[in-house]
């Protein structure tokens, strides 16, 4: 049990990013903070498309045909068809028969994780066995986003945390599930977001076809980014099994804010009868699914706006390898930076910011105790003259880090 002593204690030792207070202006990829331009390298707007003209024209012809709320639950009548079309195409980006969309990423993990259990019917749709009494069981990588831990704990399944993306380990507690009887949901992020690293899905799959399991994948961070057509982790592992359930955000690369899972068409409607996350609760604002619908348009018509953040995380990590920090082996657009103490890290972050630099010190609970590190998330407007600027500024505190730490 934690006293307000034990509070203070803890601010103490991990200080309050300056930025964190709230900037004036929304980080595109850079904000105005005290008069002064700053430049973001901590959010996830990766693909430019939260202030993209398109996606602000679409949200401002939604309020004026739908209002500001929709005021009323999908379930109690106020279900609009642009949510359905807009389920629709993120079902096909998917390559699923449909998607089920939630207020928020993190409502979507929640509010499916912890009704699977109840939808027996689920598992029955998907060709599993289903029994009365039956028992489901997680097995979840002991990295996933604090979204999936929530949602599986409160599920009141069996819960398994395998070590992160240790395959053998995976199935290992896979095998002595099945000798128990229990039917089987493994569940990964497909982009680890403190890493920059891809789960290995293939594998994943091949475990969870041979163990009858369902694989519930976070794409948070892969969609719109990973993929040729920015459909994520399945686009590109090409690896498309009818066993993955596939969540994804619509905070990051799409530029608003919302979550949803695809699914095929039966398993929907399942979702949408026993996830109180979906049904009790008011969904999106109709705007925010106008400007999304813009997102998806512009996800197929430009492309090279993908190509672009690529070219940004190649041309950041080769000029920062010189440089003799340790950055972490990343496949994304996410580039951390190890500094190992939590304070270190800290005094980085700050040093940066001071130079209009805005970057995440990631540290415990976030990144394991000895291993926090700066996060670069890079972006397609970023200019190569804001990356060189980081190079300058982080060479230099290099040759002060005695002094930093
Ligand atoms: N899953 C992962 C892996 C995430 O990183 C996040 C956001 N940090 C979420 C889920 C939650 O998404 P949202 O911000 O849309 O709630």
């Amino acid at each position: 049990m934690h006293d307000l002593s034990d509070i203070a204690d803890w601010l103490k030792h991990h200080p309050v990013h300056p930025a964190a207070r709230g900037h004036g202006t929304l980080p595109d990829p850079v904000f105005v903070a005290g008069g002064e331009p700053v430049v973001s390298f901590s959010t996830n707007n990766y693909l430019a498309l939260a202030k993209h003209p398109r996606l602000v024209a679409a949200a401002k012809d939604g309020l004026e045909r739908y209002g500001v709320g929709n005021c009323e639950s999908r379930l109690q009548g106020g279900d609009l068809e642009l949510y359905r079309t807009l389920e629709a195409r993120l079902g096909a980006l998917k390559h699923k028969g449909d998607a089920v969309l939630f207020v928020t990423g993190y409502m979507a993990n929640i509010g499916v994780l912890s009704s699977i259990v109840k939808a027996a019917t689920l598992a029955r749709l998907h060709g599993y066995r289903a029994r009365k009494r039956h028992k489901y069981a997680y097995y979840s990588d002991e990295y996933n986003h604090v979204s999936i831990r929530e949602g599986i704990q409160m599920s009141g399944a069996l819960r398994y945390n395998y070590r992160h993306g240790d395959m053998n380990h995976l199935e290992s507690l896979l095998k002595a599930g099945a000798d128990e009887g229990s039917t089987a949901i493994i569940v990964s992020d497909g982009v680890f977001s403190m890493e920059g690293t891809i789960a290995p899905l293939p594998q994943l799959v091949a475990l969870a076809e041979r163990y009858g399991a369902l694989l519930y994948l976070d794409d948070a961070h892969a969609t719109g980014v990973l993929g040729a057509n920015g459909g994520g982790s399945s686009e590109h592992f090409g690896c498309y099994s009818p066993c993955i359930m596939q969540m994804g955000t619509l905070s990051k690369a799409l530029g608003a804010s919302g979550g949803f899972v695809a699914v095929e068409r039966e398993v929907a409607d399942v979702i949408r009868l026993t996830s109180s996350a979906y049904g009790y609760t008011s969904p999106p604002p109709p705007a925010q699914a106008a400007a999304l619908l813009a997102a998806l348009d512009l996800l197929q018509e430009e492309p090279q706006r993908r190509q672009r953040l690529w070219d940004k995380q190649r041309y950041f990590i080769e000029r920062m390898a010189p440089l003799g920090y340790t950055i972490l082996s990343t496949q994304t657009p996410i580039v951390p930076v190890l500094m190992g103490e939590a304070e270190t890290c800290q005094r980085y972050a700050i040093a940066l910011r001071k130079e209009g630099i805005h970057v995440d010190a990631v540290q415990f609970p976030a990144a394991p105790v000895g291993q926090a590190r700066l996060r670069f998330m890079m972006n397609a407007g970023h200019t190569r003259a804001q990356l060189d600027h980081v190079v300058r500024v982080m060479a230099q505190l290099a040759g002060r880090a005695a002094r930093l730490a």
